[in-house]
């Protein structure tokens, strides 16, 4: 099975600048060394505290942001060096639905108009044909064809989110980056977005990054998750993995924070974590996890675990199972 997307040690550092002639001081390593694939049709969890890089990773991956180093490759093409055409093409392939949709969508627009634009700017359809894509659509996520008259304050979050998500979907796209779509609704509302993504995924056979700060939603939706951490990846496994055997102590600590039922951890003994999230600027040496690490040895301070294994992958000189035997 051929990747649909590929990340390949990806990095975006952004320069901190001083003084009046704005010398570069340092970096933000915002994501440092990341590698993942994704397959078809799969949805890949993307999990971390805020400021781990995890939006700065999904926005690299419809290229809203250009790599410092590293590639990403979709359908085999690496998106930093292809032709302003084929960046046509594939800006409609690759679609970003974001925590508030009401941020980017224009007040004084129609739904109707709003959802047609994509449409039109890549002249993908006459606008009678984009009226009638738009009826669809509007089915399609849920909501009747009439609101199309309405104007975006007069809907509630979870319309404005199915919103988003019609918006992205005009165009059929293949990979759908999802920036914590649910993280600012109410919970019940969240389960309902949650389904209809998971249905639309099975008919229109799309592909999804979903991202969030905690293990809940991504549970629900995700065949794998990676975990980051300060712009790296601790831990990359499937869900059911992360869940009975999670092998990073960050990850353990996540699951922790966001208790789910969960039979084979009931005797484990809770880790807690202590301290904030270091700054991305000054990351600690060796393990950026070691400062908040209840594990931490020596060497965690010195050497930086590199990300290993098979199918379950961590980066950790001590993961888990090695720890609690
Ligand atoms: Fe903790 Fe060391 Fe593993 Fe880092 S490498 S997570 S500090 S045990
Ligand atoms: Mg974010």
């Amino acid at each position: 099975r051929q990747p649909l997307l590929q990340v390949k040690n990806l990095k975006k550092y952004y320069p901190i600048r001083k003084g009046i002639i704005s010398r570069t001081v340092g970096y933000v390593k915002a994501v440092d060394d990341v590698s993942f694939d994704i397959y078809p049709g799969e949805t890949m969890g993307l999990v971390g505290e805020s400021g781990c890089g995890k939006s700065t990773t999904g926005r690299s991956l419809v290229r809203l942001e250009d790599p410092t180093e590293g590639q990403v490759l979709f359908q085999g093409k690496n998106l930093a060096n292809i032709s302003q055409r084929e960046m046509r093409k594939l800006r409609t392939d690759l679609q970003i639905i974001f925590q508030d949709p009401y941020s980017s969508l224009n007040p004084r627009k129609r739904i109707g108009d709003l959802l047609a634009e994509p449409l039109l700017a890549h002249k993908l359809a006459t606008k009678k044909d984009a009226d009638q894509k738009v009826n669809e659509i509007l089915e399609i996520v849920g909501l009747p064809k009439q609101y199309k008259n309405r104007y975006p304050h007069q809907f509630s979050g979870g319309q404005r989110q199915r919103i988003g998500i019609a918006r992205a979907l005009m165009l059929r796209p293949k990979l759908i980056i999802c920036d914590e779509p649910v993280s600012a609704l109410d919970v019940s509302i969240q389960a309902q977005v949650l389904n209809l993504l998971k249905d639309l995924q099975k008919e229109l056979n799309l592909t999804y990054v979903f991202i969030a700060h905690g293990l809940g939603a991504v549970k629900y939706i995700s065949d794998r998750i990676t975990v980051m951490y300060l712009g790296k990846v601790m831990e990359l496994a499937t869900t059911k993995e992360i869940f009975e055997h999670p092998k990073h102590p960050y990850t353990e600590i996540l699951l922790n924070a966001y208790p789910i039922p969960n039979p084979h951890q009931r005797d484990r003994e809770q880790i807690v974590v202590e301290g904030d999230v270091p700054s991305p600027a000054n990351p600690p040496k060796g393990c950026v996890f070691h400062t908040r690490c209840p594990f931490a040895k020596d060497v965690c301070r010195e050497k930086v675990p590199q990300l290993t294994g098979k199918d379950h992958l961590v980066a950790c000189h001590f993961p888990l199972e090695t720890v609690n035997v």
